[in-house]
C-alpha cells in the first residue's frame, strides 16, 4: 500500500518526518476509502495539511467529518483520536490560488455530481494538473478545466469511459473519455496527457486499447497504473514514467535470455538479444544497444526455466523510460507490460 511504501522510503533515506500536503478532490468513496488505512497518519511526528471544499451536504469541516464518520464504530477498530499525526484542514473555494512552498496551487470546480475540485500545481520544474472526475457538457465548468490545463506539462484527466459510452449509456455519470482528454490537452496546449480513473470494469487489456487509440491522436499519452511515477522532463524534454514498485515487490533476481523487438527513435524496426535482470509482474528494466522510441510498443520473448524445462514467455509492453544503461554503450529501457 502507498502508506507503507511511503514510510519505508522515508526510513531508508533516514529523512526526518516532514509536512505533507494532500489535496482531496471530493467525497465519493473511491477518493476517500483509503484514508483510515494510510499508515503515516498514525505516526506522531508527521504533519498533514488536507485541502478540500465545504460540501453543502456536510457543511463546516466537511473533510474532518468524513474522517470521523469513516472511523466511527462499528466501521473501524479505532477512532479518529488514534491518528496521532498532526492534521490541519483547509477548505478551498473554486478559483482560489495559494502557495505551498515554491509551488502555486490553483483549485477550480469541475463538472461532477455533488462537486469536485481539480488542482493545478505550478512548480519550479513545471506544471502538473490533476483533473479527475469530470464530464464535458457544462460550458462554464469546461472553461475551468481548460484554464486549469493551460500549457500544463502533465495533465491528468478522467478517462473512465470510451467515447461511445460517454455519448450514450454513461452520459451524466460525471466522467470523461480519452478523446475528451486529447481534445482539452490540444486546445489548452498541455504536453503530456495521463489517462486516469479507469473504469473498474476495464481490464488491463482494455485500458491498453484506449491508450493505443489516444496515442494515434496525441503525441504523449500515458495510462496511469498503480505505483507509476511520472517525472517532469527538463525544459524541452518529454516526461518519463517508471514503476518503482517493480524494484522491490515481486522482483525476480534471476537472469533471463531474451529477444526484444521494437522501433527506434528514428522509426526503424530492430531486434536484439539481451539479458533481462530486473523483472517484475508489471514491468522490467532492460539493457539494450538500440534506443527505442519513448512510448513505442516492445515485444520481449524470454526463455524461463520451469518444472518442464525451458519455457518461452512472450510479453508485450510499452517503453515508459529511457536512461543511461549500467553497461557501457547501452540504454536502460523501462517497460510496462500490457499483456
Ligand atoms: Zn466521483
Ligand atoms: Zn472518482
Amino acid at each position: 500500500m502507498l502508506g507503507n511504501r511511503w514510510g519505508a522510503d522515508d526510513a531508508s533515506k533516514g529523512k526526518p518526518a516532514g509536512e505533507t500536503h494532500i489535496f482531496v478532490t471530493h467525497y465519493h468513496w473511491d477518493h476517500i476509502q483509503g484514508l483510515p488505512f494510510f499508515a503515516p497518519l498514525y505516526v506522531e511526528n508527521n504533519e498533514f495539511h488536507f485541502y478540500s471544499f465545504r460540501s453543502k451536504f456536510l457543511g463546516r469541516d466537511s473533510l474532518r467529518q468524513v474522517f470521523e464518520t469513516q472511523m466511527a464504530q462499528p466501521y473501524f477498530p479505532v477512532d479518529f483520536s488514534a491518528m496521532s499525526a498532526k492534521r490541519n484542514f483547509r477548505e478551498l473555494e473554486g478559483g482560489e490560488s495559494f502557495f505551498v512552498g515554491a509551488n502555486r496551487i490553483t483549485a477550480r470546480y469541475l463538472n461532477h455530481p455533488q462537486g469536485c475540485l481539480g488542482f493545478r500545481i505550478e512548480t519550479p520544474a513545471g506544471t502538473i494538473v490533476y483533473a479527475t472526475d469530470n464530464e464535458p457538457g457544462d460550458p462554464a465548468l469546461e472553461l475551468s478545466l481548460h484554464e486549469l490545463a493551460a500549457a500544463a506539462d502533465i495533465f491528468v484527466n478522467d478517462a473512465q469511459f470510451t467515447p461511445a459510452q460517454l455519448a450514450t449509456e454513461k452520459k451524466g455519470w460525471g466522467h470523461s473519455s480519452w478523446k475528451e482528454g486529447v481534445k482539452v490537452a490540444r486546445a489548452a496546449g498541455a504536453k503530456t496527457l495521463v489517462l486516469f480513473h479507469h473504469d473498474p470494469d476495464s481490464s488491463d487489456r482494455r485500458v491498453n486499447g484506449l491508450l493505443r487509440e489516444a496515442r494515434e491522436e496525441f503525441a504523449s499519452v500515458y495510462a496511469a497504473s498503480e505505483g507509476m511515477v511520472i517525472t517532469l522532463g527538463a525544459p524541452g524534454q518529454p516526461a518519463q514514467a517508471h514503476l518503482p514498485g517493480s524494484r522491490t515487490a515481486t522482483r525476480r533476481e534471476a537472469q533471463f535470455r531474451a529477444v526484444v523487438t521494437g522501433v527506434t527513435s528514428e522509426g526503424r524496426r530492430f531486434q536484439e538479444e539481451t539479458t533481462v535482470r530486473d523483472l517484475a509482474l508489471q514491468g522490467a528494466l532492460i539493457a539494450l544497444k538500440h534506443s527505442p522510441k519513448l512510448q513505442s510498443e516492445l515485444e520481449v520473448v524470454m526463455e524461463t526455466p520451469g518444472s518442464n524445462g525451458v519455457r518461452e514467455m512472450r510479453l508485450r509492453g510499452y517503453v515508459v523510460r529511457l536512461e543511461v544503461g549500467a553497461e557501457g554503450g547501452t540504454t536502460g529501457v523501462g517497460v510496462v507490460f500490457t499483456d
